[in-house]
């Protein structure tokens, strides 16, 4: 597959990966996480939104819609294409398109932008999401191109997808950044839509494959903050040979974009406090595990 969706990409990263790094953000995601901060990664298509407060009524928008869309009264989504030209029409910045299909060429020229970075630094590329296994086919394509331009690739993933598709992916990348977000099967569906065992059996089978990996346990206050949750993790990292853990507090950044999306932004998390998280860092360490905390 030669396009795929992509709703960000971030420039000068230090903290997802080795040295500085490109991150390419897939939109798709089979999770529902409560605490999201890209919650217009979840659906794979594009989404148009419309800030009312921006708007100046100048209708230029309504004037560039190939499609008939647009209205001075309303916006019909059946009918609209997803072309992006009111985007460019508009001189307020009232309408923004979320996520753009790109190919994989397209992704290589920018990210061809940075190599000088890259090469100082011991730096690549990481692909990231939403879930990157939800266009797995686009994500290997652009992987292979990537190593052929001799680019290191950092996979970052919920794990959950078949095992297959997995096996496919991570075959691909240098290093694999594998998100645990609760040990309790119960807990994790409860927050994020989805139980945790086909997670976990594909983190033990890519410990198998002696794939170089990291845990990334976002540190949602209130939710997964608690000892047995934090030594569960400690013990699971222990029996997949995984020796490095990232721990990544929760923020409250996302919340605007809910708003944008017309979604309620439901979390009663808390930031953990410094206490709390050097509290948590210790009982890993107890395990013998390098933390880093942000990544
Ligand atoms: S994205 Fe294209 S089709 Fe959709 S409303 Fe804007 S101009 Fe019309
Ligand atoms: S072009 Fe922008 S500012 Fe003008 S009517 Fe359309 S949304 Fe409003």
């Amino acid at each position: 597959m030669d396009k795929g969706t992509v709703f960000n990409i971030q420039r000068y990263s230090l903290h997802d990966g080795p040295g500085i790094r490109t991150v390419i953000f897939f939109k798709g995601c089979p999770l529902n996480c409560e605490w999201c901060s890209n919650p217009e990664s979840i659906d794979i298509k594009p989404h148009l939104t419309f800030t009312p407060e921006k708007c100046l009524g100048c209708g230029r928008c309504i004037a560039a819609c190939p499609a008939g869309a647009r209205s001075a009264e309303s916006y019909n989504s059946d009918r609209c294409l997803l072309c992006g030209e009111c985007v460019e029409a508009c001189p307020s910045e009232a309408l923004e398109m979320l996520g753009k299909v790109m190919s994989v060429s397209e992704l290589l020229e920018e990210v061809e932008k940075d190599r000088m970075f890259y090469e100082s630094s011991g730096g690549g590329v990481t692909i990231s999401g939403g879930e990157a296994l939800v266009q797995w086919k686009f994500a290997v394509n652009l992987m292979r191109e990537l190593h052929k331009r001799y680019l290191d690739v950092v996979l970052e993933t919920t794990g959950f997808a078949p095992w297959e598709t997995v096996k496919r992916v991570i075959k691909e990348c240098d290093l694999v950044l594998y998100d645990l977000k609760h040990m309790d099967s119960e807990i994790h569906r409860k927050y994020t839509g989805v139980p945790n065992e086909l997670i976990l059996r594909n983190a033990l089978k890519i410990a198998e494959t002696e794939k170089n990996m990291i845990f990334r346990v976002p540190l949602i206050g209130g939710i997964n903050t608690d000892e047995d949750n934090v030594s569960a993790i400690a013990r699971f990292s222990l029996k997949a040979g995984v020796k490095v853990v990232h721990l990544l507090p929760y923020h409250r950044f996302g919340e605007s974009k809910y708003k944008k999306l017309k979604k309620e932004y439901s979390c009663g998390a808390f930031t953990p406090d410094d206490k709390m998280i050097n509290d948590l860092k210790g009982i890993l360490e107890s395990f013998d595990i390098d933390v880093r905390i942000g990544g």
